[in-house]
């Protein structure tokens, strides 16, 4: 098969034939139909995340839909043909946690294109099928489904279960990437009023078309005041979709006494996983913070249900699909936050 391959951290992909994926019995064969490039992919391929793969030669790819072509022996719920989304994060479906229903926090936790090939190639083997695939609505796209492998799926756990964002309160968003955008159109599906938050004029009014009604560039004001000014006392959640100091101090002080955190973006390599936080300003507001990683699989049935009533348009997301080729300039071009949007592989 035909596939883009990581030979060597922050040098381009290469486009190549590699052997085709071997069918474990309990695993499914897909062709990949689309797969998203995010900055999860990024920080893999520059090296910041080289030890989230098991070696190199790596082939990346994590927010996947695709076909079933070949079923495992030990195979119950897919057959040839089924449309499928690929869950980024896929649990073993038998440790304490996946019991609870908390596949995203799996003590074994399996995620394609990080612990193995993911789905920049024309076919991807998913291991533990049964408990890891999501059958795709005919009415639902593949590109539509690309984003609910990773990015929506994370935006829509992190907005509603963790968040618990009701009808008519303020949410700020800050970022608006392929995260962030997500979040935007989840919350104000869930009636809220939403403010976004960049440093960028162009990603600002693509949020407006994700339906923020508010708009604040932390370039110009700063964001905890104007976010206090527009609501009247301050948000009652605040989403940090990018993970750093700046986006993490402000979207915590843009809350209203007894408002709620919820971080989704991790943070960089400089940071090592640690950022400074306003602990005063936490404890006598008493602000609750939480984190957010994917979403376990039962939540999807609630996400499919609105996207195949056109509630939830993941593809709207989507400013530009590409070919296999056409992957590695992609990430090279993450390094500079450049462009709005989301991108797709869709031809391979
Ligand atoms: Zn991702
Ligand atoms: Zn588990």
């Amino acid at each position: 098969m035909k596939a883009a391959v990581l030979e060597a951290f922050g040098e381009p992909l290469v486009v190549r034939e590699v052997p085709d994926p071997a069918l474990a019995p309990d695993g499914v064969i897909l062709r990949v139909k689309a797969t998203g490039v995010c900055r999860s992919d990024w920080h893999v391929w520059s090296g910041e995340w080289k030890n989230s793969v098991p070696g190199l030669p790596h082939i990346l790819g994590h927010e996947m839909s695709g076909v079933v072509e070949q079923v495992g022996s030990a195979v119950r719920n897919f057959k040839p043909g089924d449309r499928v989304i690929v869950p980024f994060s896929q649990g073993d479906g038998v440790c304490p946690h996946c019991l609870a229903g908390h596949q995203n926090m799996c003590d074994h936790l399996q995620m394609p294109g990080f612990t193995y090939n993911g789905g920049f190639a024309e076919l991807v083997h998913v291991p533990n099928a049964d408990r890891c695939l999501i059958h795709l609505p005919d009415d639902v796209d593949f590109v539509d489904a690309a984003a609910m492998g990773c990015r929506f799926m994370t935006a829509f756990h992190g907005v509603l279960r963790q968040g618990e964002v009701r009808p008519g309160e303020w949410v700020a968003v800050f970022g608006a990437g392929g995260v962030g955008l997500s979040a935007i159109q989840v919350a104000v599906a869930a009636g809220a009023n939403v403010i976004a938050v960049d440093i960028s004029p162009e990603k600002l009014a693509f949020a407006r078309e994700m339906g923020a009604v508010e708009t604040v560039n932390s370039r110009e004001e700063k964001p905890s005041r104007a976010i206090r000014r527009i609501t009247g006392g301050g948000a009652h959640v605040a989403i940090d979709a990018l993970g750093i100091q700046d986006t993490c101090t402000n979207a915590l002080l843009s809350l209203r006494k007894r408002g709620r955190h919820v971080q989704i973006g991790l943070t960089t390599y400089e940071n090592g996983g640690r950022l400074e936080l306003p602990v005063n300003f936490i404890v006598e507001n008493e602000i609750r913070m939480c984190g957010s990683f994917g979403m376990p699989i039962p939540e999807y049935d609630a996400l499919l249900q609105m996207v195949a009533r056109g509630t939830l348009k993941p593809g709207r997301l989507v400013t530009r699909t590409i070919s296999l080729e056409q992957v590695a300039q992609a990430l090279q071009d993450m390094s500079t936050f450049a462009g709005v949007g989301v991108t797709v592989v869709t031809e391979f």
